[in-house]
């Protein structure tokens, strides 16, 4: 077996391959270091999100199945905590769930139709419930709250602690990783590196956000930079103000994705999307760093939290997450040419990585089990357009949902541009 890229996803197919079999030689091969990529610098959700509604995995695969897809969602959170507890990997996990608050009436109103529309999925209260104000801010007090939404479904994690943890944990189970080896084409019973081939019954692709650069992938998923800042350890006093007592992990209502942690010190990690795509699936290390985005994510955060304004920001980063162009992530493997697969997982990688990693296990193994029927096992997402129709796509879509934030922010209402456009590009 051979495991081309060291992220999570790459690191948990080989640590489930080799814990399953240990007679099996595995090998991961990693252009950089292990979790050079979004697995080291994520915003540490370990939640049961998954990109797909389950509306659009149902209308492919039936109401059964896409229930089935978020059962396994649900269970791959405890399960990321239980074998970090049984590795010993003291990644700072907390499962506090999730709060998102709803600041304005737009907001609100989404609140409640998510709310409902859960219901109609036979999804109860102990999956996803509405709290009204007084309860939203015994979590959570950011200005503004109205109410919120709260899924106990979420682990706050420190995202490279786990992935090199993942990785020792690798090791000990006999797999073996090579570092700074980038594979320069992966075929049919080998991958290519510069320093020779590596020959393998089976090929894993866990390039994620960098799959376009490899040969004949320039379409098969789009690099979308997420950014980050985190500041300084904050006091008690500040977190009195601010409420996350169990490290529930938060964000709120708006139609740009934002995301935030209490971590382990007592810093507050934030992050969002709204950062360009660059023309080409262009990725670039200059790409992790864009001053505009960060003062954009420091202003949100005061906006959110006014006890912060003057509170130093300590680090500031980013990093490419990859998205299919139907919004699916997918894992699968061709049995014809040995070529397997997972990744398009949007901004929902940390859990969703271990689903994957223990589905190309049974996959790899002929194990016939519940995983291996899961709706996303096998999913092909049509190729993204040729540039410039990409760039112009992504970009105007990006502006699009910015604009709808702040035209919700005036009228309180929910906006008529997201209606307008949210057939043409997901929010977010
Ligand atoms: C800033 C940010 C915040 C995020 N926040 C969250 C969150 O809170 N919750 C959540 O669920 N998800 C989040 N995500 C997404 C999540 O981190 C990813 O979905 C997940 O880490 C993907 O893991 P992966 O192993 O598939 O890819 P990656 O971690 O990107 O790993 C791919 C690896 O492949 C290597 N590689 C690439 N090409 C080659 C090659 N040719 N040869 C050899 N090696 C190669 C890379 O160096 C890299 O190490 C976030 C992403 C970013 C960028």
């Amino acid at each position: 077996m051979v495991v081309v890229g060291g992220g999570y996803t790459g690191l948990w197919t080989a640590y489930s391959l080799a814990v399953a079999d240990p007679s099996l030689r595995v090998v991961v091969l990693e252009a950089e270091q292990v979790g050079h990529g979004a697995s080291g610098r994520n915003g540490g959700w370990c939640s049961a999100l998954f990109p797909a509604s389950l509306a659009s995995l149902a209308a492919t695969a039936g109401r059964d199945a896409a229930l089935a897809q978020h059962r396994a969602m649900r269970a791959t959170v405890d399960e990321v905590a239980r074998t970090a507890a049984a590795e010993g990997i003291d990644c700072h996990l907390a499962k506090g769930g999730t709060v998102v608050v709803a600041r304005n009436r737009a907001q609100w109103t989404r609140a409640r139709a998510e709310v409902a529309a859960a219901r109609t999925w036979d999804r109860g209260e102990d999956d996803l419930r509405l709290l009204d104000a007084r309860e939203a801010t015994g979590v959570l007090r950011a200005r503004g709250t109205v109410g919120a939404t709260y899924t106990p479904d979420c682990a706050a994690i420190h995202p490279a602690r786990l992935v090199r943890g993942l990785a020792e944990a690798c090791e000990r189970h006999g797999v073996t990783i090579h570092e700074s080896t980038r594979v320069t084409a992966i075929e049919p019973g080998r991958a290519r590196t510069a320093a020779g081939d590596v020959r393998a019954d089976v090929v894993v692709r866990a390039t994620e956000g960098y799959t376009p650069l490899l040969p004949g992938l320039r379409r098969a998923v789009v690099p979308v930079y997420s950014l980050m800042i985190a500041t300084e350890p904050l006091p008690p006093a500040v977190w009195d103000e601010i409420g996350l007592a169990r490290r529930e992990t938060f964000s709120d209502h708006r139609h740009l994705v934002i995301y935030g942690q209490r971590t382990a010190d007592d810093r507050l990690a934030f992050g969002g999307r709204g950062a360009p795509y660059h023309l080409g699936s262009r990725v670039d290390p200059a790409f992790d760093r864009d001053e505009r985005v960060f003062a954009g994510l420091y202003a949100t955060l005061v906006d959110l939290f006014p006890v912060l304004a003057g509170t130093r920001v300590t680090h500031a980063w980013g990093g490419p997450l990859g998205i299919a162009r139907d919004w699916c992530a997918s894992v699968g493997l061709d049995r014809r040419t040995g070529l397997a697969w997972a990744g398009g997982y949007v901004g929902d990688g940390v859990a969703t990585t271990n689903l994957a990693g223990r589905t190309l296990r049974d996959l790899v193994l002929g194990h016939d089990t519940d995983l291996v029927r899961l709706p996303w096992v096998g999913h092909r997402s049509p190729a993204w357009e040729p540039e410039p129709v990409r760039w112009l796509g992504i970009n105007a879509g990006l502006r699009a949902t910015r604009l709808a934030d702040a035209e919700e922010s005036l009228t309180r209402r929910p906006s008529l541009l997201a209606r307008a456009t949210a057939t043409v590009v997901p929010a977010g």
